[in-house]
């Protein structure tokens, strides 16, 4: 059923596919997919897709990620195949880090990377350009588009295992193609995708219609805990004492978040997620108004005009208090540019 997928000539001011970057890839023979901690359908639907297309070439691909494959993107092809620690890798071996803003998102096992053997394929509002080859739109709505548009320029087919890697991105990145990202070109390229053979009942199955007893519990009582402010903030918080009573985990908690924005009277959502040492993950969502990516990168963080999110340290009090402050300086700012 694998056939021809096409997109974008993957050219715009944001970050140019040249024919360097293809030539890359066809001259290495040992790839380094690098995904970022704490991993979503776009980051490990890239990789394996893109992997799967060189391996295809005969290359030799090596998929590193320093965390888990969540339990419901196990169904991705070659998710088995991820590691954290790898042998020594040739000397011009090609690191390709996946839908990540910066290096150290990759996390601290891979070590540093030199820019003259980076690949840098994303998507991300502000990111760093630190590769050699930086193939970078902004505009679209996942990873995976980028990564279709190089399997793509390589001459590969686009293969149903590959076209459900792309589909998960799509699915992921868009919420089911939920959010303002899913244009109609997002749309007619996931048609085109079940149309070569993705699996999407089996992706929208795993990604919105499976959710742990434990993960739901979490939901209610934080939602049961939620504060929403007078200008629009409605924030909570997942102690890890919370987790512990359900035995969850964070990647229980996907759906936290877009609950609290939900709510009609929230303009931004914040939920601090405290992790086992005691520093807590914040991830911010807008309803569209202000932009929550400068929120986070105040805070160190970063991601996309609609969601990002950072890492705070605690106590709690002061990780909250920076939230507040991070989220209310910005809209201020944005209050100010109206006037
Ligand atoms: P989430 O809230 O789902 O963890 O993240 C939302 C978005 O923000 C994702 O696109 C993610 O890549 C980005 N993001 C989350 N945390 C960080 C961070 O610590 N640094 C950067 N640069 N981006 C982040
Ligand atoms: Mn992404």
């Amino acid at each position: 059923m694998s056939g021809k997928v096409t997109h974008s000539n993957g050219k715009s001011a944001a970050g140019v596919m040249d024919q360097e970057l293809l030539a890359c890839f066809r001259t290495h023979s040992q790839f380094v997919m690098c995904a970022h901690e704490k991993p979503d359908g776009d980051v490990l639907g890239s990789g394996f897709a893109l992997g799967l297309a060189l391996e295809g070439m005969g290359k030799k691909v090596i998929y590193f990620l320093d965390d888990e494959v969540p339990k419901n993107l196990l169904f991705l092809p070659n998710s088995e195949k991820t590691q954290r620690t790898f042998e020594r890798v040739a000397d011009d071996a090609i690191f390709v880090f996946l839908d990540m803003s910066d290096q150290s998102r990759a996390g601290k096992a891979l070590g540093w990377v030199p820019p003259n053997r980076i690949v840098n394929i994303d998507h991300h509002l502000g990111n760093r350009r630190f590769g050699r080859w930086n193939y970078v739109l902004e505009s679209e709505a996942a990873t995976g588009v980028l990564v279709l548009n190089l399997i793509t320029a390589l001459g590969r087919e686009v293969t149903p295992d590959v076209a459900t890697c792309l589909l998960t991105t799509l699915i992921s990145d868009t919420g089911c193609f939920l959010y303002s990202n899913a244009k109609p070109s997002t749309l007619r390229l996931a048609a085109a995708l079940v149309n070569v053979g993705a699996n999407k009942d089996l992706i929208t199955e795993q990604l919105y219609q499976t959710r742990t007893f434990s993960g739901q519990k979490v939901l209610g009582r934080t939602l049961d805990e939620a504060v929403l402010t007078d200008d629009g903030i409605c924030y909570s918080v997942v102690p890890q004492a919370l987790l512990e009573e359900f035995g969850a985990t964070h990647e229980d908690l996907e759906d936290v978040v877009g609950a609290l924005r939900a709510v009609d009277r929230c303009e931004v959502a914040a939920l601090l997620k405290e992790s086992p040492d005691g520093s807590y993950r914040l991830s911010l969502r807008s309803r569209g108004k202000f932009n929550v990516m400068r929120m986070a990168q105040t805070l160190k963080g970063g991601g996309h005009f609609r969601a990002a999110g950072a890492t705070l340290a605690g106590p709690l009090a002061s990780a909250l208090a920076c939230t507040l402050e991070a989220v209310r300086m910005e809209m201020a700012a944005a209050h100010a540019a109206q006037t």
